[in-house]
């Protein structure tokens, strides 16, 4: 399952649905019910990163140390997910967890939008 991910490269935000169609066009014979656990193990081992996104759904992606502290704008239409780096956000997190006396591990921004092609579907 990790194999397909690295397959598959960073950068890749996939749902359990997608890998698990991924998977039957590979020849792999593995239900969904299979998929979930593996995905949710892999995350555990914090292989995969689970990336909660209000309306495209749980994806997972690849866990690399060199892929770390990137932020994800999430088309709202389709799920479609672009990544973009922010050290001004990265930046942003240091101080608020600072000045909090925490220690940071991760700062991730989430921007909801639409994708042009949802844009152009929207009625206005
Ligand atoms: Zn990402
Ligand atoms: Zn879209």
């Amino acid at each position: 399952m990790l194999s397909l991910f690295e397959r598959i490269g960073e950068g890749s935000h996939l749902s359990a649905e997608e890998v698990h169609q991924r998977l039957l066009r590979a020849e792999e014979r593995v239900s969904l019910a299979t998929v979930y656990r593996s995905l949710r193990l892999l995350s555990s081992m914090e292989l995969l990163r689970e990336l909660e996104l209000p309306e495209g759904g749980r994806r997972f992606e690849l866990a690399s140390d060199g892929h770390r502290d990137h932020h994800h704008l999430v088309c709202v239409g389709c799920g479609r997910t672009e990544e973009f780096e922010s050290s001004v956000v990265l930046d942003e997190g240091r101080q608020a967890a600072g000045s909090h006396g925490f220690r940071l591990i991760e700062c991730v921004l989430n921007v909801r939008a639409l994708c042009p092609r949802c844009a152009s579907a929207e009625p206005s």
